[in-house]
């Protein structure tokens, strides 16, 4: 499918389910039950786009249509009303994952100009080595990665900083104990040396079921992570789990950001695919209000 047919599509099928969205809305309202999105980028760039870059001018778009209908909030804040179990209003949090230099040009400057909270996955490989990250490698465009000096500054600035293991591993494949300290645990204390921050969220590296293991999520849990967040596309229900955050894909274009925070009634009623358990913390875990579910 191109992407304007695509875009076309999604606007039409915005139209059409505007009612339900809008009585959605009003039941989160009523339940103080909205569900809180956190969106995650890579980079923002003009030059050398692909399926995780958008335009500068995109990403503007993005932030001015958020700005007009969502508050702004914390991964903290977004913890603390999973836990409370209520969120009475619209939110959104923004992230980035990886780490690349040419969010220092426009994205990150405007994040903070703006004062939007945002959360920065960080692979600390790529930053020490300076070294592009293998996956653009394979597409034959190496990319820049920031430098120990971006990471401080934008830390000093207030925006948070996160561990996004330090190889970018697929923690979906099968590692010993000492390759996933080294990948999750040693990266904390790495990035809270750099920023000096409490570093307390981990996103998972391609963030998908499959790139997320049992094995590693004990291991983010013992290292002292306030949570970890993956990328299969989901929002996160006031109740619901509140040490695994899902993200929505903020990359694609402006109608399937569109279609997401307006509360897509596919993407709002079905329960999340992702489900973990956490052994030594019985009490931590909840499951999605069935009335959602099941309405
Ligand atoms: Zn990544």
């Amino acid at each position: 499918m191109s992407p304007l047919f695509r875009e076309t599509a999604l606007h039409a099928y915005l139209r059409v389910t505007g009612r339900h969205r809008r009585a959605l809305a009003r039941r989160f309202a009523a339940r103080k039950s909205f569900p809180g999105a956190i969106l995650f980028y890579h980079r923002v760039a003009d030059q050398f786009p692909n399926d995780w870059t958008i335009s500068s001018r995109n990403f503007l778009k993005h932030l001015d249509w958020l700005e007009d209908r969502f508050e702004f909030v914390s991964l903290d804040d977004t913890v603390s009303s999973q836990k409370l179990g209520e969120r009475d209003r619209p939110t959104v949090h923004l992230t980035f994952d990886d780490g690349y230099a040419d969010n220092m040009v426009l994205a990150l400057p405007e994040l903070i100009r703006r004062a939007i909270p945002a959360t920065y996955f960080v692979s600390t490989r790529y930053v020490e080595d300076q070294c592009p990250f293998p996956h653009d490698l394979a597409r034959g465009r190496p990319l820049a990665p920031n430098s120990i000096d971006d990471i401080q500054s934008l830390a000093d600035s207030g925006v948070t900083i996160g561990a996004h293991s330090h190889s970018h591993l697929d923690f979906g494949q099968k590692w010993t104990r000492s390759v996933l300290v080294a990948e999750i645990v040693d990266v904390r204390k790495k990035l809270q040396d750099w920023t000096g921050q409490s570093i307390d969220y981990f996103a998972f590296p391609f963030g998908l079921p499959h790139n997320i293991s049992q094995a590693a999520i004990d291991v983010v849990y013992e290292a002292g992570y306030r949570a970890f967040v993956s990328a299969a596309g989901g929002f996160n229900f006031p109740g619901d789990d509140y040490f695994h955050l899902q993200r929505i894909h903020a990359d694609p274009g402006m109608a399937a950001l569109m279609n997401w925070l307006t509360f897509d009634p596919r993407k709002t009623m079905r329960p999340s695919p992702l489900r973990y358990t956490y052994p030594s913390l019985a009490s931590h875990y909840f499951s999605v209000d069935p009335e959602l579910v099941a309405t």
